[in-house]
């Protein structure tokens, strides 16, 4: 079966039995999650989130990137979240290449010139969440008054460590 196919069957049974369908656009609990994109992540589950809780932003590594901020700044200025949380996990992909070495990459295999993007691939964990953290608290399009804590998710325990 396509995935096409399988995800349709699946939504069909999730859609029968919906019973959610007035929920505010506004996140109840006024807070947004940045977190990456890796599959083993599932926020709703380890942050215990419902439907209509928060903000999850998800990118290649959970990076405050401009467009990052682009949603940060229409999740706090339109729908009212106060804060964010950065959450990096262990094991992350993003710690597995340069940008070198993917800008190559494209150039071997699909003949394309990626040597003006920067696809941000970090070398420490903890650095790339609190270098997050600080575009963040230094963006002039975000108040003072909206804050910004950081984590790392260990893909082996399920587990949060905050990050000072
Ligand atoms: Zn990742």
């Amino acid at each position: 079966m396509s995935i096409r196919d399988e995800i349709s069957r699946v939504n069909e049974r999730h859609a029968a039995g919906f019973t959610k369908g007035d929920l505010p656009m506004p996140p109840a609990r006024r807070f947004a999650v940045l977190t990456c994109m890796d599959a083993r992540l599932d926020p709703a589950k380890f942050l215990g989130l419902d439907e209509g809780d928060a903000h999850v932003i998800r990118n290649a590594g959970g990076l405050a990137s401009d467009d990052a901020i682009r949603s940060l700044v229409i999740s706090h200025w339109l729908l009212g979240t106060q804060e964010v949380v950065v959450i990096g996990h262990t094991d992350c992909g993003m710690l597995t290449f340069t940008n070198q070495q993917l800008q190559a990459k494209l150039a071997d295999e699909a003949g394309a010139d990626a040597s003006s993007i920067d696809f941000l691939p970090f070398s420490d964990l903890d650095e790339s969440v609190r270098a997050s953290l600080r575009r963040i608290s230094e963006s002039p399009l975000l108040p003072g008054s909206f804050t910004a804590s950081g984590f790392v998710y260990d893909v082996k325990s399920g587990r949060l460590r905050e990050i000072a």
